[in-house]
C-alpha cells in the first residue's frame, strides 16, 4: 500500500469517534461519491520529483490512488456503508491518458461503478463515440489542462474558455448520448467570471440532454464566490453541482440556499482529502492545516489542536451536513438525495442514454 495514503492506513480512534459522532446516524446506508480520481504511477511519463511536488500543494498530497487501494480505503472511511464511486482518471497530459482511461473503464466495470473518460479536446466526434461505448463509461471529464502539455505549470490554460476544451462537435455527441459531464470551470475569477456564466448558459441551452455537473460548486470555496456565481445559474433546474473540495459550511450553505438539496451531489475529490487536518477560510483565501510535515505546511498549529485533526474528507462531509441544518434541509430524506439519490437517478439516466 502506498505511503502517501498513510492518513487512511493510520485511521485512528479520533477518526472513528468523529464518524460516530457526526455521521453514523445521519449518512444513508448507500453512498455515491461522484468525484474521485483513480491513477497509477506507471501511467506518468516522468517520475514525480521533489521539486515538482513542491510547486503546488495538491502535487504533494495527490499521489496515485489505485482501485484496490480505494476498495481498502472505503472500508475504513465509510464503515458499514455500501459505497459506489463515479470514477475518472487524473486529468493531466503528464500521463498516458489513453491507458488511464482504459484502466478506469476496466476497474469501474469490475465493481459495477459508473465512470467518466478524460476528454481530449482534439478528439474527433467518432473517437469520442468509441470512448463512450467502452464499458461503464457514462460521460466525460473535460479539463483545461488537457488542451496542451506544459510541464512547467498547471495553469497554462487556466484562462481558456469552456468551449476551448469542450468543442462544439464533441458536445453534440455528448448531447446525443445524454452523457454526464463533470465540469471544472476555468478562469482565475472562478464560476462568477462572466464568460463562465454565459458559456454554461449557452451549453445548457444548446445541449439540454447533457447531464451537466459543475465540480466543486464552480471552485467557489468562499461564500462570496458561491453567492455571486451560483445566483446567476440558480434558476436552471437541470443544472447540478458537486460538493467536493469546498470544506466550507458557509459556501455550502450559500449553495444550498440558492439551489436547494435536489441539485447538490456529494463528491470527495480523493485521494487529496484523505489528508489529515482542517481548512481555515480567510475572506476569499484558504489555508490547509495538516499535521504532516509537507513542504507547504510551514505554519503549524499547536499540538493540542493538531491532535484533534481528522481526515479532511470528514471535515468536508461535516460542512455539507451543517449547511443542510442551517438551511432547514437536514432531514434524512434530503441528506439521502445529496449523498446518493440524485446521483443515482442521473447515473440511471446516463446509462439509458448509453444503450439507447
Ligand atoms: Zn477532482
Amino acid at each position: 500500500m502506498a505511503e502517501h495514503l498513510h492518513f487512511v492506513w493510520e485511521y485512528n480512534d479520533r477518526d472513528r469517534e468523529f464518524w460516530n459522532e457526526h455521521f453514523e446516524s445521519r449518512l444513508p446506508h448507500s453512498i455515491i461519491d461522484a468525484h474521485i480520481h483513480l491513477d497509477r504511477a506507471e501511467f506518468h511519463y516522468e517520475e514525480m520529483t521533489e521539486e515538482m511536488r513542491r510547486q503546488y500543494w495538491v502535487s504533494e498530497v495527490n499521489s496515485p490512488l489505485t482501485a484496490e487501494e480505494l476498495d481498502y480505503a472505503d472500508r475504513l472511511v465509510y464503515p458499514g456503508r455500501e459505497v459506489q464511486h463515479l470514477v475518472f482518471g487524473f486529468p493531466s497530459l503528464e500521463l498516458d491518458v489513453d491507458r488511464s482511461n482504459d484502466y478506469v473503464s476496466v476497474q469501474a466495470t469490475k465493481r459495477h461503478w459508473p465512470a467518466l473518460t478524460m476528454l481530449i479536446p482534439q478528439w474527433t466526434p467518432e473517437r469520442l463515440e468509441q470512448e463512450l461505448a467502452k464499458p461503464n463509461i457514462i460521460g466525460v471529464k473535460p479539463y483545461y489542462a488537457l488542451i496542451g502539455r506544459s510541464p512547467e505549470t498547471r495553469d497554462e490554460y487556466l484562462e481558456a474558455n469552456i468551449f476551448d476544451f469542450m468543442p462544439h462537435p464533441l458536445l453534440e455527441v455528448l448531447n446525443e448520448k445524454k452523457a454526464w459531464v463533470t465540469l471544472h470551470v476555468p478562469k482565475a475569477g472562478r464560476l462568477p467570471d462572466p464568460s463562465n456564466i454565459s458559456q454554461i448558459k449557452e451549453l445548457r441551452r444548446r445541449y439540454p440532454d447533457i447531464i451537466l455537473v459543475i465540480a466543486h460548486i464552480g471552485r467557489c470555496y468562499s461564500k462570496e464566490h458561491a453567492v455571486e456565481g451560483i445566483s446567476q445559474l440558480a434558476d436552471d433546474e437541470g443544472l447540478y453541482f458537486d460538493s467536493s473540495a469546498v470544506i466550507n459550511p458557509q459556501a455550502h450553505t450559500a449553495a444550498l440556499e440558492l439551489i436547494g438539496p435536489d441539485r447538490l451531489i456529494y463528491g470527495s475529490d480523493n485521494p487529496i482529502f484523505y489528508m489529515r487536518g482542517r481548512r481555515q477560510i480567510e475572506g476569499l483565501k484558504y489555508i490547509n492545516r495538516t499535521s504532516y510535515p509537507f513542504y507547504f505546511n510551514k505554519v503549524r498549529e499547536p499540538e493540542e489542536v493538531e491532535k484533534n485533526y481528522t481526515l479532511m474528507m470528514y471535515e468536508d462531509i461535516k460542512s455539507v451536513l451543517s449547511a443542510c441544518d442551517s438551511c432547514g434541509c437536514g432531514d434524512a430524506a434530503n441528506i439521502e438525495k445529496i449523498f446518493h439519490g440524485t446521483a443515482q437517478r442521473l447515473i440511471t439516466r446516463a446509462m439509458d442514454g448509453k444503450f439507447a
